[in-house]
């Protein structure tokens, strides 16, 4: 019996010890670039940059890059220059301790959580600028004026501090990831740019960190989202595209407290209008849900 005892608590004890051992807090540029350093691979780094307030998308992101890398850096960082609306960005969820609890288990090598004034020593006021084409002149381009502008001088810098083989993005934010994959082209060759497919609660809503904010019964209703983008992919082929935007801003803007932003369906491989060479298709949306801005896109065949 005692040494059963003894053998527990040596178990925990390492347990404890390993898992606080292995997943490392770096604050500071600095102490990113010491850690580094000092390893010995460089070639086997995945990176998955957050605005924390993590849940289940993020962590398919995390898992992804932890089977196919050796290391796997993932950022938490509200990044300012990216919300165009300061009551977006004063109210955006932000809870470091809960996050690191969530990573604990989750073989994260290390957590990259800098300060605004460590990102933006020079203030946020100049942006990178890079020529997007016309990915950024549509959507959250058109709806969120510099949002793109403040994506990519986040990502760029994370990039050059971090130095990842393997960086790791969302389908739900599916023309950013278009937007990185452009910056990469133009800046970081070396860099994969690796998408994840949405993840989604059970009734369909996609995960996502402003979910938090809904209330109760709000939250009920979101499910309507996803629900209008499948029938809106559905009734596709039976309605004119002018007639399936009336549709789906009706649909929404009859809810309670919903209020409808867009809905576009694009070729996915450059966010253009479909054409006879388009074989895959993606509809977008986004829509005010009692005050709070909520993205989804779905995939089908044209
Ligand atoms: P965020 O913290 O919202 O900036 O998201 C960080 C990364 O997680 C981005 O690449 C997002 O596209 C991705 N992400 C957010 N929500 C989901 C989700 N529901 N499923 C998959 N990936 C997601």
């Amino acid at each position: 019996m005692s040494n059963l005892f003894v053998w527990y608590y040596l178990t925990f004890i390492y347990s404890f010890v390993a898992l606080n051992h292995l997943m490392l807090l770096l604050k500071t540029i600095n102490h990113y670039k010491e850690w580094y350093q000092n390893l010995e691979d460089k070639n086997s780094i995945g990176f998955v940059p957050t605005m924390g307030a993590l849940h289940k998308g993020h962590y398919s992101l995390i898992e992804k890059s932890v089977n196919e890398n050796k290391v796997t850096i993932v950022s938490i960082f509200v990044n300012p220059t990216q919300f165009n609306n300061p009551i977006d960005l004063k109210n955006y969820p932000s809870c470091l301790e809960r996050d690191l609890d969530f990573l604990r288990s989750s073989g994260t090598t290390a957590i990259f959580a800098p300060s605004v004034s460590e990102m933006y020593p020079n203030g946020t006021e100049n942006l990178l600028n890079i020529d997007l084409l016309h990915i950024d002149k549509v959507m959250e381009g058109k709806f969120r004026p510099g949002h793109f502008n403040g994506v990519v001088t986040v990502v760029n810098n994370l990039f050059e501090i971090v130095k990842p083989n393997n960086a790791y993005f969302g389908e739900k934010d599916f023309q950013q990831y278009m937007v990185i994959k452009r910056l990469c082209e133009l800046k970081f060759p070396k860099i994969n740019i690796i998408p994840s497919e949405t993840i989604r609660e059970d009734d369909g809503l996609a995960f996502s960190s402003r979910n938090a904010l809904l209330k109760n019964e709000t939250r009920i209703k979101a499910k309507l989202l996803f629900n209008t983008l499948q029938n809106a992919a559905d009734l596709f082929k039976k309605m004119s595209a002018d007639e399936l935007n009336k549709w789906v801003e009706k649909t929404i803007n009859s809810v309670d407290g919903f209020h409808f932003e867009y809905f576009e369906i694009f070729d996915e491989q450059n966010l253009l209008p479909l054409s006879n060479s388009t074989k895959q298709a993606r509809a977008f949306i986004a829509v005010y849900v009692d005050g709070i801005r909520l993205i989804d896109n779905f995939k089908f065949k044209p």
